[in-house]
């Protein structure tokens, strides 16, 4: 919500030149918050509005289904429904299933379902070791190589080049590496890297599929570009097949998944590329309050390296708020407890749930905060949790109303928001939420239903249960849900790109942001950095920052606060409550 139709309304000069730019190469490169998302998405319907290119023939793309669904759900907001807006894996994923039959011959391949056994299988094979933690290192290496288009046997010469520390001998992960490939191929699996790989080959090497798919897309915008890798780019380079029509947005202070091949050099690159092209610089931060930047600045001011040096210090257009909290705890529980009883106050003066978020560098930190949570009767939804579209309670609510859209005779007059409300009251949509943590996370499920039908009746004003059903299937196919009322937990990887009003960055320790096998490694060392930035620039008026010196109750204190936080929170022996004045 809250786009205007208008593409034009409540752009910046900066902004709008890129809205405005014709046709052709557009970089935006710009820090977090400065409207990057919005620009892309106003570019669109202006593109479109103008008559320059066909809702169909765009081709939006960005990295998370939630990221998808966000700009699929802003264009609709702006009267541009129609777009394809896909991550790169999904609509890889749907070209090369409709392209297979003609350039393979027969149905496409399945994709591999169980990678970790079928790499545990491929180490027993190459006489490597095969423990859980092994074969989550062979996995990874795997996938880093393959992002970067790197084979079995250039695997070694590419690890030197780049300077890697593999988690085993070279020789040792090559092997592993060469014997996956080739038991997948055997058993006719797809993994979601040779989904781009094919797609790029299918493209590149079958001139009728690449003029098919030509005449379908015209134009090309790419959302978070300095994540892209090497094999991404491949695949977008073969969508273009030389044409020009790209507007790519990015910041390279946001760099985080090149542990996974992601690098920014194509986004720092991509007016020496694409010399005639419009580059715009934005500076002001919209999302966040002056305090908010200002730490922001600080956290990345330190920063070293090529992404640093594209760095244009933000600018905060909020009205002024609270300065960020540090707060350090003895244990890990008495931070959670901290944590929870500051999000209960907050809940108290008003904030809704789904506007705090707690972000934390490993999903293993989220059970002490769900614990807590819940000890409290504060609703959360953990991002990468229990899927929305599968739970019992939205499937037969789902169900429900698809019943009652073919069965039209039940519509009343009312609206769609009433309508879906008189369908849910029979699945349990109280009016007042129920007691008991369980009882009311079923109820949320039903209530984001509902809220998601007054969305939808607010962009489109006579959308009835038919299109609402449509709505829920799209989403559902698309992997994203609605916004359901809880406090979010997630990782600091997956909140790239989203905003809350209050969000608490915990278990700020060293070694574990960094996490402790960056020590040593500078690169590694840089991306943690980022990630922190990342975490900060996620809140758009409270922010706190936490960490505990030991694990357990009663444990002997072995930690330190973070690295990156020196100089940024006050140095006390204990306890401190910086900004709490
Ligand atoms: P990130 O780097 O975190 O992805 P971003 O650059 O994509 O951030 P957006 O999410 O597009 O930033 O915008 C941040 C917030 O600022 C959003 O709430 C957006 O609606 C708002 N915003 C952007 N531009 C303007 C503007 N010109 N006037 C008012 N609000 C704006
Ligand atoms: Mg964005």
């Amino acid at each position: 919500m809250g786009e205007h139709r208008d593409p034009l309304n409540g752009l910046d000069a900066e902004q709008r030149a890129a809205v405005c730019a014709p046709r052709g190469p557009v970089c935006v490169l710009a820090g977090a918050g400065t409207g990057k998302t919005r620009t892309i998405t106003r570019r669109i319907a202006q593109l479109v509005r103008t008559g320059h290119v066909a809702p169909g023939q765009v081709l939006a793309v960005t990295f998370t289904a939630r990221a998808a669904g966000e700009l699929r759900t802003r264009l609709r907001d702006l009267a541009v429904g129609g777009v394809q807006a896909r991550t790169f894996h999904a609509a890889a994923l749907r070209q090369l299933r409709y392209f297979w039959p003609r350039v393979v011959g027969g149905q496409s391949w399945p994709l591999l379902e169980h990678k970790p056994r079928l790499v545990g299988q491929a180490a027993q094979r190459a006489g490597a070791a095969t423990g859980a933690d092994d074969v989550r290192d062979f996995a990874g290496e795997i996938e880093w190589a393959k992002a970067n288009l790197i084979s079995p046997v250039q695997y070694p010469a590419a690890v030197a080049a780049a300077r890697r520390q593999p988690p085993a001998p070279v020789a040792q992960v090559a092997a592993v590496y060469a014997v996956y490939e080739e038991l997948k191929n055997r058993n006719q699996l797809l993994d979601f890297d040779d989904i781009l790989l094919h797609t790029a080959a299918a493209v590149e090497g079958h001139p009728d599929v690449a003029q098919e798919f030509r005449d379908r897309y015209r134009c090309f915008v790419i959302d978070e570009y300095q994540d892209v890798t090497p094999l991404q780019q491949r695949v977008l380079d073969a969508w273009l097949g030389g044409r020009d029509d790209l507007t790519v947005v990015g910041d390279a202070n946001q760099t985080i998944y090149s542990f996974a091949g992601a690098t920014p050099r194509f986004l720092l690159e991509f007016s020496r590329r694409f010399p005639d092209g419009v580059t715009v610089r934005l500076h002001r931060d919209y999302r966040s309050t002056p305090q908010v930047v200002s730490l922001a600045n600080r956290v990345i001011s330190s920063a070293r390296g090529r992404p640093a040096g594209a760095r244009l210090p933000l600018e905060g257009q909020q009205p002024a708020g609270p300065e960020p909290a540090f707060t350090e705890h003895d244990d890990e529980l008495a931070e959670a407890g901290a944590v929870a009883a500051s999000i209960e106050q907050l809940l108290r003066e008003g904030v809704p749930p789904a506007q705090i978020a707690v972000l934390y560098r490993v999903n293993a930190q989220s059970q002490a905060y769900e614990q807590a949570l819940d000890a409290l009767g504060i609703p959360v939804q953990v991002r990468g949790g229990e899927r929305f579209f599968h739970r019992l309670e939205v499937r037969s609510a789902i169900r429900a109303l698809r019943a009652a859209a073919t069965a039209a005779t039940l519509e009343s007059a009312a609206g769609l928001g009433a309508n879906v409300r008189a369908v849910l009251a029979r699945h349990g949509l109280t009016a007042q939420p129920p007691a008991g943590s369980a009882a009311r996370t079923r109820w949320e499920s039903l209530r984001a239903l509902a809220e998601l039908a007054d969305d939808l009746a607010a962009s489109i004003p006579l959308a009835d249960l038919g299109q609402f059903v449509a709505e829920l299937d799209a989403r559902a196919d698309a992997a994203h849900p609605p916004a359901v009322q809880g406090v979010t937990l997630a990782s600091l990887h997956s909140a790239k790109g989203l905003e809350w009003d209050a969000v608490f960055l915990v278990g700020l320790a060293d070694g574990t942001l960094p996490i402790q096998y960056a020590d040593g490694d500078q690169a590694a060392l840089e991306e943690e950095r980022r990630l922190l930035y990342v975490g900060v620039t996620r809140a758009r008026r409270w922010l706190a920052l936490s960490w505990a010196l030991t694990r357990s109750p009663g444990g002997r204190p072995s930690r330190q606060r973070s690295r990156f936080l020196h100089g940024l929170a006050p140095v006390t022996a204990g306890r401190s409550y910086a900004g709490r004045t």
